[in-house]
């Protein structure tokens, strides 16, 4: 049986205050478990979409509350927007000149995320593009009120783009991603990190990895409470911790594109993974009768039509899951499985525009899948 996530009143509220930020790819059903055993649930806004939590083995709230507490900290390393935080004070200072070359501190987060971007950025060769800022704020999707650009602003943007112009260094190596996490995390820029930007006008855009990382984050810290039967839903990056606590998988579905959240195209038993999609129905708009979506070419500083709808990825860890789905959208069909299919352990599904489900190799060997008639 289906349902809904169980949202809390007040982001219930806020979610029909702004339904274009509310189309979540995933759902999870609820288990039937007896009230004794409901879950703890949190829900609020942060990085422009809904993040849940919910826990099915405790019943202490300061873990939910711990949990938004950690996603205000990340935002305020990694938004692009947020007047003060790190990574908009980061994209100021490379827009200068006289910084052009020159090593700018980073933190530990930071450093980490970016290493993970530029990883992608290598692995698509270019088509999943850390250093797409200075066109993605042209096009400026987070704002919701998205326009298309003029062709001569996207020109003057597009030699600022390219992440081989980018180099870190970091003299004390970059924080473990399985360091132990706390609620109060030591981040500083007195790590020794540092990255430089071959020419003025350059800017990170770390969207496509930010909400995976923290995801994994939120993971890390509830597990380290000895949470065991856990959710973490933040706007289609999901990460189930353990199973449901009967003993059997979650089951998440994937939205049918463009329909109704409850909508679902199949269903898919999951333990103890991350799956994140990205898809052209989740940031949109249509202008003189044409389709826009935020996921850029940054060739072309256009959004990319390769036939594709969508592209979810199961994997261990959430920041991969996210950068893959992006890079893997990039790259396309046919270049993005066969990225997938030579790595172990994670599996995608690609959605065409005909509405036909693609499997990477491996995928019904390892994980349960049921399509929806
Ligand atoms: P969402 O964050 O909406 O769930 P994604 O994880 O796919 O979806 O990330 C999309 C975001 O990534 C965009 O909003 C933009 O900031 C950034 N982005 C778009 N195209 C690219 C690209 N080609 N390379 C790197 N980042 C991109
Ligand atoms: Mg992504």
């Amino acid at each position: 049986m289906k349902k809904s996530l169980p949202f809390s009143s007040p982001a219930k509220r806020l979610a029909l205050f702004f339904p274009g930020l509310l189309l979540l790819s995933l759902l999870i059903s609820a288990c039937q478990t007896p009230p004794a055993s409901a879950p703890i649930t949190e829900s609020s806004f942060h990085f422009d979409t809904l993040v849940t939590v919910t826990i099915y083995d405790s019943k202490d709230k300061s873990l939910l509350t711990d949990c938004m507490e950690l996603c205000d900290y990340y935002e305020n390393i990694f938004s692009r927007t947020l007047e003060d935080a790190e990574l908009t004070q980061l994209n100021e200072a490379a827009k200068k000149e006289e910084n052009a070359g020159q090593a700018l501190s980073l933190s530990d987060d930071l450093a980490a995320l970016l290493e993970k971007g530029l990883e992608y950025s290598r692995l698509s060769e270019g088509a999943f593009d850390v250093t797409l800022e200075p066109v993605s704020s042209l096009w400026d999707f987070s704002s919701g009120q998205a326009s298309v650009p003029s062709g001569s602003s996207i020109q003057e943007a597009l030699p600022n783009v390219g992440y081989e112009k980018v180099q870190t260094d970091s003299r004390s190596g970059i924080s473990s991603q399985n360091s132990a996490p706390s609620t109060s995390p030591e981040n500083t820029a007195a790590g020794g990190h540092t990255v430089s930007f071959q020419q003025a006008g350059m800017g990170l855009d770390l969207g496509a990895v930010a909400k995976g990382y923290i995801a994994d984050r939120l993971r890390d810290y509830l597990v380290s409470r000895g949470v065991k039967s856990a959710t973490i839903n933040l706007g289609g990056n999901l990460i189930c911790i353990g199973n449901k606590p009967d003993g059997s998988p979650f089951k998440i579905g994937i939205q049918k594109p463009f329909s109704d959240r409850s909508d679902t195209i199949a269903y898919m038993d999951v333990t103890d993974m991350s799956v994140v999609t990205s898809g052209i129905y989740e940031r949109c708009f249509e202008a003189d009768g044409k389709f826009y979506h935020h996921l850029l070419n940054p060739e072309t500083g256009y959004p990319y039509e390769n036939h594709l709808i969508s592209v979810t990825i199961l994997s261990p860890h959430s920041v991969d899951g996210d950068g893959l789905s992006t890079a893997c959208f990039a790259l396309g069909l046919d270049k993005g499985t066969a990225l997938l299919n030579n790595m172990e352990g994670i599996y995608g599904i690609f959605i065409t525009d005909d509405y036909e489900i693609h499997y990477t190799e491996g995928f019904a060997e390892h994980i349960s899948v049921v399509e929806e008639p």
